[in-house]
């Protein structure tokens, strides 16, 4: 929400609870203010003794007729409290000689919590207590109880907030009438939140459903909307070439050749793009299936619906491996059609990339797959219709941005700029409300079906003390045809113990399993050595295949059916997922093996047992997020930051659909007004909003 960038903090010269505070982001004024009581406590009236119940909880004030410890059994504190008209035990099992102080007889003691009926009759044990004098006012407002860490007291966060509410800047930025009717100020509400008087019911607030929670949610709503809609002006200010396949055309004759029918799912999606590609403006699309879902024959229908009206196309994937798989792929399906597919990447440099360059520059090659190497600034593209970007959470804002600008302005509509087609594909299912409040502007395909015939991949979780069954399984394995993969743990801080560490598993398992080929991959092998040890991997030739992470995306070899997941701990759910769907691509039936090393943190074993318990990627990405935080997910890291941090879109449909009609006629009517209400709530967010 706030504008002011957050100061560097000497980190070590401030005082614990600052420190703490830092650590849960409460750094401004306006982080404090929007640091919402999570419930409250009400102090604001005192119960007579002798009306409380077992089991009540309640506040209570009388005068200290007895205070002494009892040293039989557990020592313990034990303090009568007397209101005049009934008496209470305080028990106190903790508790120091300034606490006997408060308590001594004859002073006035302010104490809460539960009453039991214990061995002393009626006791509070452990209550919150003060000594108080008889006419002390009682607090107005019911007392906070703040999200908090063991290091900060409730009591000096209570104090900071209150402060900063006075000093952040909460002015009213919206027109009468743009807020629902019945909606407090946007200060009387946060006001209202951290201060609720006596009378609120804490149930509206707790569940917020509160008119005060409602308006926080409804800024929150018509940024996320407001900042949609500039996304949107912007790319309707885009033109871009109509790319629409005619019958019998270039896709239909792919689809007519491809060994397989599309299942439902890709039919719909490749159906989506069609009608996106037929548009004069910019498709701007997210294509997202689990690992195996068939993304790429999708790129593929969507690639040659562009070229099929004249009009080159660009694939770009993270890494060499990954694009050289797609090259392969690419060139079985369209050079019988007569496509000529360039290949750009970094390893191919000089003379070689001279010609391929030149072939894209002429428009000869139609198609161009590669890496980084894709955007370069020697590749000019002779008219670039469709840019597609695999795994583009890999990418930078800035990569995807490079992408579009790939097609020179000529052609354009006046007062237009001219874009090529943007196809995104992810196999990290973004559930789609998150995906929304990231990427304002960006329309989502969900393959959310795998192909026919595929049987499920078993997922087994055993102890590192298991390691030589499951070699004798790898064993098994290869004796019936099939490939293995064994992945190496990351450790990292040192992509040097990475390589030790597979390469000690390279030797262990060359030794384990004589007469059967065993590769190595990893980060640091020249693209050429990996090209050629994952060129025997695909043939078949090699059996046992040892890498680092470099397998993680988009491998696609169907003859491996067993995965082992080395120190699958300090793997991350999206990216032990990932690895899991190298297998079980063909009919056989796979296994995932998950070695770990004890002992488990339980975050460690919450992974675990959800890649043990599912193979479904939507699920995986929803306890992803459960488990990390949705400020990580994206890989944004900067936790809590998600976008929607009051709102939640299943619950505040109303509000969302006053936010949606509001925010069209702010921009129109008080554009200025709609830029600063987004800069104060997505100020530092407005990198994702962007490409
Ligand atoms: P991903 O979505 O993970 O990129 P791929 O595009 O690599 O998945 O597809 C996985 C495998 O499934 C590939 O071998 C691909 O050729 C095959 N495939 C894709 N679509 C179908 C289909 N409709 N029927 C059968 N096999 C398919
Ligand atoms: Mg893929």
């Amino acid at each position: 929400m706030p504008t002011e960038k957050a100061p560097a903090p000497a980190a070590k010269a401030l005082p614990a609870p600052v420190r703490a505070m830092h650590k849960l982001g409460l750094v401004r004024d306006i982080d404090l203010a929007l640091h919402l009581p999570m419930r409250y406590v009400d102090e604001t009236r005192i119960v007579p003794i002798s009306s409380l119940r077992d089991g009540d909880t309640g506040q209570v004030q009388g005068t200290v007729s007895e205070c002494r410890v009892e040293s039989r059994g557990r020592r313990q504190l034990l303090v009568k409290l007397d209101d005049g008209h009934g008496e209470l035990t305080l028990r106190l099992l903790h508790f120091y000689p300034s606490h006997q102080k408060t308590l001594a007889v004859g002073q006035t003691v302010r104490a809460r919590g539960e009453v039991r009926h214990g061995f002393f009759g009626r006791e509070m044990v452990h209550p919150e207590f003060r000594a108080v004098q008889p006419d002390t006012p009682l607090p107005q407002a019911l007392t906070p109880v703040y999200p908090s860490t063991a290091a900060l007291p409730q009591a000096y966060l209570r104090k900071a907030v209150i402060s900063a509410l006075g000093r952040a800047p909460l002015h009213e930025l919206l027109p009468p009438g743009v807020v629902p009717p019945g909606l407090p100020p946007l200060r009387e509400a946060l006001h209202t939140l951290h201060h609720p008087g006596r009378e609120t019911p804490t149930e509206a607030l707790e569940d917020h459903s509160h008119p005060a929670w409602q308006r926080l949610k409804f800024e929150e709503l018509l940024a996320q909307q407001l900042s949609q809609a500039q996304a949107q002006a912007a790319r309707a200010k885009l033109a871009a070439p109509v790319l629409q396949g005619a019958p019998g055309g270039l896709a239909e004759r792919l689809l007519a050749a491809l060994p397989f029918t599309l299942t439902a799912a890709q039919q719909r999606v490749v159906a989506e793009i069609a009608a996106d590609l037929g548009r004069p403006q910019p498709m701007h699309r997210l294509l997202q299936g689990d690992v195996g879902s068939g993304k790429t024959v999708v790129a593929a229908l969507a690639a040659a619906a562009a070229m099929g009206a004249g009009w080159q196309c660009a694939l770009m994937a993270p890494t060499e491996i990954l694009a050289e798989q797609h090259f392969r792929k690419l060139v079985g399906w369209l050079a019988p059609l007569g496509i000529t597919v360039a290949w750009l990447t970094g390893s191919r440099k000089g003379k070689a990339r001279q010609a391929e360059v030149e072939k894209v520059a002429r428009g000869e090659a139609m198609l161009v797959v590669g890496t980084h190497a894709v955007i370069q600034d020697d590749v000019v593209f002779a008219k670039l219709g469709l840019a597609i970007v695999d795994e583009q959470h890999r990418f930078g804002v800035a990569q995807r941005l490079a992408l579009r600008k790939k097609l020179e302005g000529e052609g354009a509509p006046p007062g237009k700029q001219l874009e090529p087609h943007l196809l995104m594909m992810s196999a990290t299912p973004i559930p789609r409300t998150l995906a929304m409040s990231y990427y304002a502007d960006l329309d989502v395909s969900t393959i959310d079906e795998l192909p026919p015939g595929r049987t499920p991949i078993v997922t087994k979780v055993f102890a590192d003390g298991k390691r030589p069954a499951v070699i004798e399984r790898i064993r098994e394995e290869v004796a019936q045809g099939r490939q293995v993969y064994w992945v190496c743990p990351l450790v990292e801080e040192s992509e040097h113990i990475d390589l030790q560490n597979a390469t000690a598993t390279h030797a262990e398992l060359t030794a384990a399993l004589p007469g059967v080929l065993v590769g190595l991959l990893h980060g640091r092998m020249k693209p050429a050595e990996k090209a050629a040890v994952m060129a025997l991997f695909t043939a078949g030739e090699m059996k046992l295949l040892v890498a680092t992470t470099v397998i993680e995306v988009g491998v696609d070899v169907p003859n491996a059916s067993l995965m082992v997941i080395e120190h699958a701990e300090r793997f991350g759910l999206a990216q032990l997922h990932q690895l899991r769907g190298r297998v079980g691509r063909g009919a056989v039936a796979s296994v995932c093996v998950l070695l770990y090393t004890a002992p488990l943190s339980p975050t460690g074993k919450d992974r675990l047992k959800a890649m043990a318990e599912t193979n479904d990627g939507f699920e995986i990405a929803r306890r992803d997020l459960e488990i990390r935080g949705p400020g990580e997910f994206m890989g944004a890291r900067q936790s809590g930051d998600a976008l929607l941090r009051f709102a939640d879109l299943a619950e505040d449909g109303a509000l969302l659909q006053r936010a949606r009609e509001a925010a069209p006629r702010l921009l129109r009517e008080q554009p200025s007004v709609a830029a600063a209400h987004v800069q104060r709530w997505l100020a530092s967010k407005a990198e994702y909003l962007k490409a």
